[in-house]
């Protein structure tokens, strides 16, 4: 026999799962009987693509079986089994760099922690919830030895040989006193048929049977039978009519370890030149793994019923890695390595033809149940919206599928609406990119527009600076941000009292370009402001200050200096004195103030605060 000690985060799991106060313990049937369920999967796949495997005989099921007695219950089944080596790889440690990092921010209150679990979906560790020992006995497909792992949950776990006549796994818990129920045929069956009813294999039980006595009047007799609990049917391949919708949601549960509901399901089943079904889910809330880069792919991969992988990140494009489901396919060939497949050009038809199906799915909900639709976008607009550089052919859809904040509703809006509320000769739809909201909101950049009544987005989130400007147009009228340099034209309400402006400012003008000629591009006439004296706009070619930080946070730190271009506005007080000004200390000061405070406007920051401190008392005790 050989003592291992275990990771320390799975020390740290095994704390959690024996303090828990989780009510929702039942769980941890599920999660075995999904290992066992995957370990058939498994074999199954090898005994049909792998020479080694291909005269294997076994009959694939799972085995769950209680015994009063001796408090324990067993769960076993016919797959692919474990050698000394897996057994200490995964039942010692936790590999999924996404569990690990689950474990790593527990945060030691039990009760905060225990209602993750429903959410997390913990696996094998779980059955500490209700057991205080756990035996995997378990024996590798086309291998000799057995081995017997073994642990009451302290830091360390021991396996030793051991005897097993077929190949599989049969795991033994010795049930905690209080946790009795886990030993009622009646509960264990409820709990089977509520989260593994659709597991392609059959689990049994052993049951009480009442057998009637052929006598009349004689009391009959009970019997114990072994019986098929689960149904045992690819729910995806049932026909639409005859699932319940208890049915679709507990299988949502199942595959997706999610304790709520699924927001809402797509069931197809694809028949002609190309066939194959699928069971596409998006759930109500965002997975915690959702911006990780190891995020784990919610999709997985059937032919034929044969379960092939769940791993495969490209079977969903990245802006719809929320999505949970299955793709089962017809013509598939089976024998075929998992990369090949990849390349396989009727897999590409399905999953195209997946995706155009969930965005169409996703435009319905949008056009019949928009709040239930704003409340989706909410939660995974911002992924979406990945898809607008990601995914080219689908440009359009997405596009519509898109909402947005406005300078003047409340309510999220799409461009379609944003068009239909266009003004006569408005050529463009603005945009303005920030940080959030309030600041956009008051930005010296739509004054002009709000004056004008005319409508612009408020873009605030951290991925609208990077995607939207690789947005060019909408139904053929272009998107434009507020602050370049072009909307200028489309926005000026009197071209010859501009350029009257404009000779009239020049000599100013000159003079403010040379004092700031360090920190800004340009210094020129506003048409855009009302209010406010100063704003920044960028030259249309050059990227904006949300671009660049966005560019820098990505790696890119050699970006050149690109300056903005400072605008005035003419008609403002301050600008009206300050042309007949001939105290160049006082131009000078002022100048920098001006630009400062459209600096600070848009979220920049100011490099020389000091001096920035400085003018302004100066400003101040001269007005006292
Ligand atoms: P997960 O199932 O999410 O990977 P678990 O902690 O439940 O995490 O299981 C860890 C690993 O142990 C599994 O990935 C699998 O490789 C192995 N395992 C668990 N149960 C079985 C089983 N019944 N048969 C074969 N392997 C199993």
């Amino acid at each position: 026999m050989s003592k291992h000690k275990f990771q320390t985060e799975v020390t740290q799991l095994l704390n959690l799962m024996i303090h828990s106060l989780y009510s929702n313990k039942e769980i941890f049937l599920r999660e075995l009987i999904s290992n066992a369920s995957d370990a058939l999967d498994k074999l199954n796949y090898l005994s049909l693509t792998d020479e080694k495997y291909k005269n294997i005989q076994y009959e694939p099921k799972i085995t769950i079986t209680a015994d009063k007695k001796a408090n324990t219950l067993t769960i076993e089944d016919s797959g692919i089994g474990m050698n000394e080596e897996d057994l200490i790889n995964n039942l010692g440690t936790i590999a999924k760099s996404g569990t690990k990092s689950f474990v790593e921010n527990l945060s030691g209150d039990a009760k905060k922690d225990s209602s993750l679990i429903g959410q997390f979906g913990v696996g094998f560790y779980s059955a500490f919830m209700v057991a205080d020992k756990i035996e995997v006995l378990s024996k590798k497909a086309m291998e000799d030895d057995a081995y017997l792992w073994s642990s009451s949950a302290d830091s360390d776990y021991s396996i030793k040989k051991a005897k097993k006549e077929l190949h599989g796994t049969t795991i033994t818990l010795h049930i905690k006193k209080d946790e009795s129920e886990f030993l009622e045929s009646y509960r264990l069956e409820s709990i089977i048929k509520k989260y593994s009813n659709h597991i392609p294999f059959g689990i049994y039980m052993d049951k009480e049977e009442y057998i009637p006595s052929e006598e009349e009047g004689k009391e009959g007799t009970t019997e114990i039978k072994r019986t098929q609990i689960n149904k045992a049917s690819a729910l995806w391949r049932v026909a639409k009519s005859a699932i319940k919708e208890d049915e679709y949601k507990d299988f949502y549960k199942q595959i997706s370890h999610d304790s709520q509901d699924p927001f809402l399901w797509i069931h197809t089943k694809a028949e002609g030149t190309l066939e194959y079904s699928t069971l596409f889910y998006i759930p109500k809330n965002a997975p915690f793994d959702l911006f990780r880069v190891d995020y784990q792919p919610g999709v997985k991969l059937y032919v034929k019923r044969v379960f092939i992988t769940d791993d495969d990140k490209e079977l969903m494009p990245t802006y719809l890695r929320f999505i949970r489901g299955v793709i089962d396919a017809e013509d598939l060939p089976l024998n075929v390595s998992r990369e090949i497949l990849q390349q396989n050009r009727t897999l590409t038809a399905i999953k195209k033809a997946s995706v155009k199906k969930i965005l169409s799915e996703l435009n319905k909900l949008k056009e019949n149940e928009r709040e239930k639709y704003t409340e989706f976008f909410k939660t995974f607009g911002k992924v979406l919206k990945e898809g607008l550089y990601s995914d080219y052919e689908n440009k359009d859809a997405l596009l519509d599928l898109m909402l947005f904040k406005s300078s003047k509703k409340d309510t999220l809006i799409s461009l379609k609406e944003y068009k239909e509320d266009m003004k006569e000769n408005q050529k463009s739809i603005y945009y303005i990119t920030g940080e959030n909201e309030a600041m956009l909101k008051n930005s010296p950049l739509i004054e002009q527009f709000k004056k004008q009544d005319i409508e612009v987005l408020l873009l605030d989130e951290e991925v609208d600076a990077i995607v939207i400007p690789t947005v060019f147009e909408y139904d053929k009228t272009p998107l434009k941000p507020v602050n370049h340099s072009d909307i200028d034209e489309e926005i000026k309400e009197d071209k010859e009292e501009v350029k009257e402006k404009e000779e009239k400012f020049a000599p100013l003008l000159v003079k403010m370009k040379e004092i700031l000629k360090d920190e800004a591009k340009d210094v020129k006439i506003s048409s855009r402001l009302s209010d406010s004296p100063s704003c920044l706009i960028y030259d249309k070619n050059d990227p904006d200050f949300q671009m660049q930080q966005m560019l820098k946070q990505m790696g890119q730190n050699n970006l050149p200096n690109i300056k903005p271009i400072l605008e005035i506005n003419p008609n403002h007080e301050i600008l009206q004195k300050l042309s007949n000004i001939d105290d160049q200390t006082l131009l000078y000061d002022i100048s920098f103030l001006l630009l400062d405070q459209a600096k600070m406007q848009e979220g920049m920051k100011i490099d020389d605060t000091i001096s920035f401190a400085k003018r302004l008392n100066k400003f101040i005790a001269k007005s006292l």
